[in-house]
């Protein structure tokens, strides 16, 4: 049976344990098998109920006998237990039921079971409240004496439920999985084969097994991955545009020029350079795959409207993706504002559209009566047709995963779009040549002239008035600014329940508007607010209409309001680097002095010491990514990680990167030494 069969085959699996294991992303076989374990816990090693104190009793014990405490609904039982070791001298140790009056007719006195659990002193005894039993003639998955997988879990699966179920589906089907990696590397590494390695990490014999089955998959996952890489940079090279080939310095075109003219102010020379090179990838053969890097207010999205603009002046149509609605308006508005006048048709496609307005817009695109559409994914959406698409340009990459690139591609027909990414996630060097392999990079290093370094002062919350009077001067003179907190409002949240001690948004925007800054608009963004509103609340405090915006971090991507000129975070102490810079950078934008205050809370910890240090000692994202990676270790590389892109099983870009740059060799050997025939996705 094939590992893509229905996950109903496995045995265990009935229509109730299906749906849990959908809830975990888990479909199919395959999927159940690529669900590793998170962790690994040692019963290898028997620890015996005497020597509690030591770790995590395991240990093989009889039921001695049964008590009841509490009354009614509380009531609860309390089962004592021994093993060799506390027979005769040792404390009393017992294992308190919680919630689980039921091991009342399983925990009878007399009866063996393996038990493994942790254990406190309470009243002259032990006592375990976390432990996992099972009978001891039982001969299932999870033995004493094994090293047992701990999976991640949804609410109504347990651990050994999940244990049984992989359990079978490791031992019926992992043998049917075929390797990925070719065999010829396989040995020259000493991998295991991948049926053994799936086997392994699930239900390991040892630990020097495991590990060579995580170097496996790891090696496996990166090898695929730059195998992709180098076939999509190989499928790039022969996709050449026809008509294209031109011997080109790259300079401006009448409409690019155009467009300059009207610019109330120069490109920097890093905004020069970079759209040279993109006219330079435009006139050339191949299609452009580039990555555009550049801090916050360097000024990309001009940048990709010049872009667009050597594409619609052959008559093609261009396309601006943004992560948000917030920022897709926005650059709609902008483009509007810029191209229209130049003879540009602009339109905004937004997922909230309805049908007649809808249906009449995505009539003109396909008749190419629209130049250039900006918006969202709404603009891939399978009804989405375009006349002749010949350019995409995406905003904050990172929010996008590698796959939505061939949806991208794809509605461009014959001809592959000219391809360009934005991204202010400043990308380690060493990284960005493995990660975006097969994209050409320019990189904005300078930032408009005219701008006002950002003055950023720290405030603990007992100041917080000091920052509130600073803040009210500055609007008194005329400027705007923008309040963050950590929470939408006080209950809900998902986070822990010690939240309900921050401010949150909600709160605190009544408050800021009743008590602290009364008769001075007000408006409040977060992700809970309807699309509509948003647009409108983001339009007035764009026109200046609303003084003072009280958000949580949405407002951290792209959001450009000049006058804005303070930006205050509470609880800045809960904000991580990347968060805090790209929060900082909102202001900053016009010609005033900018200011940034980091009101931060309660005892700090060393690591929210250490960030806001950082702040307020650097303004360069590069550097402050770099202390970011050294602060939060390998593995979280701000934007990539933790954004979900690039997300893999078992590899960890960072903390594999050797692994990665292996592969990354291997992977171009294998392609310019066979004409093997991989597959991209
Ligand atoms: P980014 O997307 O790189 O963070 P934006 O494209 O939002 O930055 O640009 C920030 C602001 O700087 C915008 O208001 C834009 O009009 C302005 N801007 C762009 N280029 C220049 C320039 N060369 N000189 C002055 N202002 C500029
Ligand atoms: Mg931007």
């Amino acid at each position: 049976m094939s590992v893509n069969s229905d996950i109903t085959k496995v045995k265990g699996v009935g229509p109730a344990a299906k749906e849990l294991l959908e809830k975990l992303g888990i479909f199919d076989i395959e999927t159940l098998l690529l669900h590793y374990p998170r962790d690994w816990e040692d019963r290898s090693r028997p620890l015996a109920l005497m020597d509690w104190k030591l770790g995590k009793v395991c240990t093989e014990i009889t039921v001695v006998s049964q008590k009841w405490f509490g009354f009614g609904k509380t009531r609860t039982l309390k089962v004592y237990i021994e093993d060799e070791s506390n027979k005769v001298f040792g404390t009393p140790a017992c294992l308190v039921c919680f919630n689980r009056s039921f091991l009342q007719k399983t925990l009878v006195s007399g009866k063996r079971f393996r038990l493994y659990g942790s254990f406190i002193p309470r009243y002259g005894e032990i006592q375990s409240t976390s432990f996992e039993l099972e009978a001891a003639d039982e001969r299932g998955s999870s033995a004493l004496g094994a090293i047992l997988p701990v999976y991640p879990l949804t609410s109504g699966l347990n651990q050994n439920a999940l244990r049984k179920i992989m359990s079978n589906a490791v031992k019926e089907f992992a043998p049917n999985i075929k390797d990925e990696l070719p065999l010829e590397i396989i040995k020259r590494y000493g991998f295991l084969h991948k049926a053994d390695a799936i086997k392994a990490l699930h239900f390991p014999s040892s630990f020097d097994e495991l590990g060579k089955a995580k170097m496996t998959i790891i090696y496996e996952e990166l090898f695929s991955f730059q195998m992709m890489i180098a076939l999509r940079s190989q499928e790039r090279k022969n996709a050449i545009r026809p008509g294209r080939d031109i011997a080109s310095d790259g300079s401006l075109t009448p409409l690019q020029q155009r467009l300059v003219e009207r610019l109330p102010f120069k490109l920097t020379a890093g905004q020069l350079t970079s759209i040279m090179e993109m006219n330079r990838d435009m006139d050339g053969k191949y299609q452009m795959a580039r990555l555009l890097q550049g801090d916050v207010g360097s000024g990309k999205t001009l940048v990709s409207f010049l872009a667009a603009l050597k594409t619609i002046e052959k008559g093609a149509q261009a396309v601006l993706m943004a992560p948000t609605e917030l920022l897709a308006r926005q650059h709609g508005d902008n483009a509007a504002k810029l191209l229209e006048p130049i003879g540009i048709r602009i339109a905004y496609l937004s997922g909230n559209l309805k049908s007649a307005g809808r249906g009449q817009l995505l009539k003109a695109l396909a008749a190419g009566e629209i130049d250039m559409l900006v918006g969202t994914h709404a603009l891939f959406s399978k009804d989405v047709v375009y006349k002749n698409l010949r350019f995409v340009a995406v905003d904050e990459q990172h929010r996008f995963g590698v796959l939505q690139r061939k949806a991208i591609m794809d509605k461009g027909g014959e001809i592959p779009p000219d391809f360009l990414m934005m991204s202010a996630t400043p990308i380690p060097q060493s990284l960005a040549l493995t990660v975006f392999g097969d994209l050409d990079v320019s990189v904005i290093k300078d930032m408009p002239p005219g701008r006002k370094a950002i003055k950023t002062h720290l405030a603990s919350e007992s100041n917080a008035n000091k920052v509130y009077d600073f803040v009210r001067r500055e609007l008194n003179a005329g400027r705007q600014a923008y309040f963050v907190y950590p929470l939408i409002n006080g209950g809900d949240d998902e986070d822990d329940a010690d939240d309900s001690e921050l401010k949150n948004a909600v709160s605190m925007a009544d408050k800021l508007s009743k008590e602290i800054f009364p008769g001075i608009k007000l408006g409040l963004l977060h992700s809970k607010v309807e699309d509509e509103s948003k647009r409108k609340i983001m339009e007035a405090f764009h026109n200046g209409d609303i003084k003072i915006l009280a958000a949580t971090s949405v407002v951290e991507v792209g959001v450009d309001v000049p006058n804005a000129s303070c930006m205050v975070i509470e609880h800045a102490e809960r904000f991580g680097l990347a968060a805090l810079h790209q929060l900082r950078g909102r202001v900053g934008r016009g010609s005033d002095q900018s200011y940034c205050f980091l009101v931060y809370s309660g005892k700090l910890t060393e690591d929210a010491k250490l960030r806001l240090k950082i702040m307020l000692e650097n303004n360069d994202g590069f550097v402050i990514a770099e202390e970011d990676l050294k602060l939060r270790g390998p593995g979280h590389i701000a934007g990539i990680e933790q954004s979900g892109y690039l997300k893999f099983g078992m590899a960890d870009l960072v903390l594999d990167k050797d692994v990665l740059a292996q592969a990354r060799q291997d992977a171009l050997e294998m392609i310019l030494t066979t004409n093997t025939k991989y597959s991209t996705i």
